[in-house]
């Protein structure tokens, strides 16, 4: 456990899986926790309830909300962006429309929320984006929007790890491999599939990948920066 008493959160999609598990680890750990959801109140709500935390309603596929709400909040200590959308399909057949939200919620909104909350961040603060293993494998069809969102993830931390280096702001990837979440249940149509790809045979759970995401938010962290982490069962080995 790591203390993060009196730090200030925020955590992009909250409402559910991973990023629920973000929340409650930073929330055990005394952080004053703010996440966002979209289209889960009841979870959300239920989540605030049990954490302490608080719980907005914000859409990481709409630039300036996310600004603004980012603003609103003043500095932040520690910024998590767990928001993604996945989005399968032959690419022939998927509406464009749906690609350029996938790109906007995975790519557009990182990018702008963590640029948002730099402004005002303190030396030391930490930004974390949760990635994926795809960025490293994609082993299936009908994921190559995601996986290319996933990869530019990648990008953005080494660049961004530049420009705030000399705030001691760090700037890292967490790239999960298949989570028992509802967007890939453990115990899924495709489970098999995936786990013949790994070395460990299982599903994570949501809090294994909060506590990594806890690790390079907390003081131990602070040399590491501009990194991807995979932890994915040797799912990209
Ligand atoms: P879930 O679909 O289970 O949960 C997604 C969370 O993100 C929900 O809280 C959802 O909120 C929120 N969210 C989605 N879109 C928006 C949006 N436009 N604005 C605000 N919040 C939003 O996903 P996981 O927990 O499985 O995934 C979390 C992250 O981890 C994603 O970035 C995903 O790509 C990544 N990942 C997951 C893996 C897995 O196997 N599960 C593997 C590798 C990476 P709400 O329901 O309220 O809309």
């Amino acid at each position: 456990m790591t203390s993060f008493d009196g730090k200030s959160v925020l955590v992009l999609g909250g409402s559910r899986g991973i990023g629920a598990a973000i929340v409650r680890r930073f929330a055990t750990d005394g952080a004053k926790v703010v996440f966002t959801y979209l289209s889960s109140p009841d979870d959300a709500e239920a989540l605030a309830a049990e954490t302490g935390s608080r719980a907005v309603r914000a859409d990481s596929g709409d630039r300036d909300s996310l600004i603004a709400l980012i603003v609103s909040l003043g500095p932040l200590d520690v910024l998590v962006v767990n928001s993604g959308i996945l989005g399968a399909g032959d690419p022939l057949d998927m509406p464009p429309d749906v690609i350029d939200r996938l790109f906007r919620i995975n790519i557009h909104a990182p990018y702008h929320a963590a640029v948002a909350a730099a402004r005002t961040m303190p030396d030391g603060g930490r930004i974390i984006f949760i990635g994926s293993a795809n960025a490293d494998r994609m082993p299936m069809t009908g994921l190559a929007a995601y996986s290319a969102s996933k990869a530019a993830l990648k990008g953005m931390a080494k660049g961004l790890a530049r420009d705030f280096g000399a705030r001691d702001i760090t700037v890292n990837v967490v790239q999960p491999g298949p989570t028992d979440t509802d967007m890939n249940p453990a115990d899924g149509p495709l489970k098999d599939v995936m786990h013949d790809f790994m070395a460990i045979k299982r599903h994570a759970t949501g809090a294994e990948i909060a506590g990594l995401v806890a690790y390079l938010a907390g003081p131990e962290a602070g040399i590491i920066t501009g990194a991807a982490y995979n932890i994915d069962g040797g799912f990209a080995a």
